[in-house]
């Protein structure tokens, strides 16, 4: 993680601030043969530039923010940190777009905590939650309360 941190930091400048462009003023990208990699300067045909490389990541919502300068091998390099993000993040992002059109699904490592929506009539949508080993939730049918559980994983430094 660190060398792709050196290695990201290297060709990236910290902003404070980034602000991507709105839908109605998406910037209209370099054609492929006029593009460079900035990581490895890789240029059309040794390397493509197919996939659609979020400065700022989808997960944290969706932006239209693309860079035009990320080859696809080294974008897949550094979208393994997403995964990791995402599991860091957990169940926050699915929560947190409850009432949304879309409702990001999750996955935990070892599948053992998942999220997805679910259409539960004709246009009424609700989040299923699966906890295979019942250890981060605790719900009172007595109160109706349910408390969500730290959990820890091997892979994740953060609870759900
Ligand atoms: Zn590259």
């Amino acid at each position: 993680m660190q060398k792709k941190w050196k290695i990201f930091t290297s060709v990236y400048e910290i902003q404070k601030l980034y602000l991507p462009p709105e839908a109605n003023e998406k910037p209209k990208r370099k054609h492929r043969t006029d593009m460079s990699c900035r990581f490895c300067g890789g240029v059309m045909p040794q390397v493509s530039f197919r996939s659609d490389p979020h400065v700022i990541s989808k997960l944290f919502e969706m932006n239209y923010g693309i860079s035009d300068f990320e080859c696809d091998i080294c974008n897949n390099y550094f979208s393994a940190e997403e995964s990791h993000m995402a599991h860091f993040l957990g169940l926050k992002r699915p929560l947190d777009s409850i009432g949304q059109d879309k409702v990001p699904s999750f996955v935990s490592p070892g599948k053992v905590l998942t999220a997805k929506m679910f259409e539960v009539f004709p246009g009424q949508k609700a989040i299923e939650i699966s906890d295979l080993q019942q250890q981060n939730f605790k719900f009172d049918p007595l109160s109706g309360k349910t408390d969500i559980l730290c959990c820890h994983s091997k892979n994740s430094s953060r609870g759900i």
